[in-house]
């Protein structure tokens, strides 16, 4: 079975398509590598044997779609492709929107020209309405995004929903990511942000390597335990395989559904510290420093759909999210343009 994978360059992506291909599913990615590099399909041969066919093109060209799907018979498509920043976004959102919500209004064309019925998306928690309590279910209210990378998942999801209720016959998982963090056991493929990291892992592998001085804590009076932001970090091998029982499940059921992907269980991030100093070993300095604007106080799913309905679970625990984290950044300390 053939499965087209866009962005299956990038973090989520190039992990899953190791998982993928593990699986014995023929993978096709399609990447204009606008936030990855080419290296990472190298490594994910190194990893499985097996090098993905690729074809270097931006999702929103149909024509590429349709020379895809002419040249493949594809299966179900998993749509990884899109800018992610949350700042950038703000700055620019109609890069934003363009880029995401194009490739997504594309792929869908071109699947429904090729009869191509089943497709996975990455969504993320970011499409639950602040006001909702944590822990998020599938059902908790969404919208009231606070920066365009959320509402572009929050349109790309009812892009989809509205494309599949039209076509009757697709099968369709839109895939709520938590935070995914961690890499690959081996160290060969992981997160390689460009410039400054916003996210908290890479930060702190960057602080641990010496490439900067410190972590800021964005806060410490939050009603939490300990006062700094609480989330459910997710392994991304874990989360790659979630891709794979969402596969499974798209060929027994039709329709659209939605899936929360987490382990259900919150870290604040002085405690993502302390795992990070205990499991590998060093020390990462900190100041604490004011809130980032937009930021939740806790988010952490509840697990009973994805468990009850998908089949699937989270194995890996925090401990094996830094320690492989770490393991790629000491093994990658410039990513993957250190090749
Ligand atoms: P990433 O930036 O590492 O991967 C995205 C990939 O898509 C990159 O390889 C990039 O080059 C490619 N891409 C972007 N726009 C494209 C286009 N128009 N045409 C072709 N290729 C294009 O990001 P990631 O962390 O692997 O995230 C994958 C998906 O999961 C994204 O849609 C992201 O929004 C979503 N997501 C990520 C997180 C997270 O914390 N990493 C959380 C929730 C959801
Ligand atoms: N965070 C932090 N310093 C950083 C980056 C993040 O204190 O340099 C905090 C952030 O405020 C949040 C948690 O770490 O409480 C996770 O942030 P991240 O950006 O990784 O994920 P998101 O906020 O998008 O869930």
């Amino acid at each position: 079975m053939k499965i087209l994978v866009t962005g299956g360059a990038g973090f989520i992506g190039s992990h899953t398509c190791v998982e993928l291909v593990n699986r014995g599913y023929e993978v096709v990615i399609i990447d204009n590598f606008v936030n990855s590099s080419k290296r990472s399909l190298d490594r994910i041969c190194e990893i499985t044997g097996v090098m993905p066919i690729l074809y270097e093109a931006d999702v929103r060209d149909e024509s590429v779609l349709s020379e895809i799907f002419g040249e493949h018979e594809i299966d179900c498509v998993i749509h990884f492709a899109g800018l992610k920043a949350v700042g950038e976004s703000v700055a620019m959102p109609l890069r934003y929107y363009e880029n995401n919500l194009g490739s997504t209004i594309a792929l869908c064309n071109a699947m429904k020209r090729n009869s191509v019925k089943k497709l996975i998306f990455s969504s993320s928690a970011t499409v639950y309405a602040s006001g909702a309590e944590p822990p998020f279910s599938e059902g908790s209210p969404t919208g009231g995004c606070t920066n365009p990378y959320g509402w572009t998942k929050y349109f790309g999801e009812q892009i989809i929903r509205d494309a599949a209720r039209a076509e009757g016959d697709w099968s369709v998982a839109l895939l709520r990511y938590f935070n995914p963090v961690g890499a690959h056991k081996s160290g060969l493929i992981g997160e390689d942000p460009q410039g400054i990291p916003n996210n908290l892992m890479p930060f702190i592998c960057q602080v641990a390597s010496g490439r900067r001085e410190k972590l800021n804590i964005f806060g410490n009076d939050y009603p939490t335990p300990d006062g700094t932001g609480v989330r459910d970090y997710i392994h991304v091998v874990d989360l790659a395989l979630g891709h794979v029982a969402a596969i499974d499940y798209l060929s027994k059921n039709v329709g659209e559904s939605v899936f929360n992907l987490g382990t259900g269980k919150g870290y604040s991030v002085l405690e993502m510290v302390k795992t990070f100093e205990r499991v590998n070993d060093i020390k990462i300095p900190y100041e604490i420093v004011g809130r980032r604007p937009g930021d939740l106080a806790v988010s952490f799913t509840n697990t009973d759909r994805s468990a009850g309905v998908l089949g699937w679970k989270a194995t890996l625990g925090l401990d094996d999210m830094c320690r492989d984290a770490w393991n790629w950044q000491k093994k990658n300390p410039n990513g993957y343009s250190g090749l």
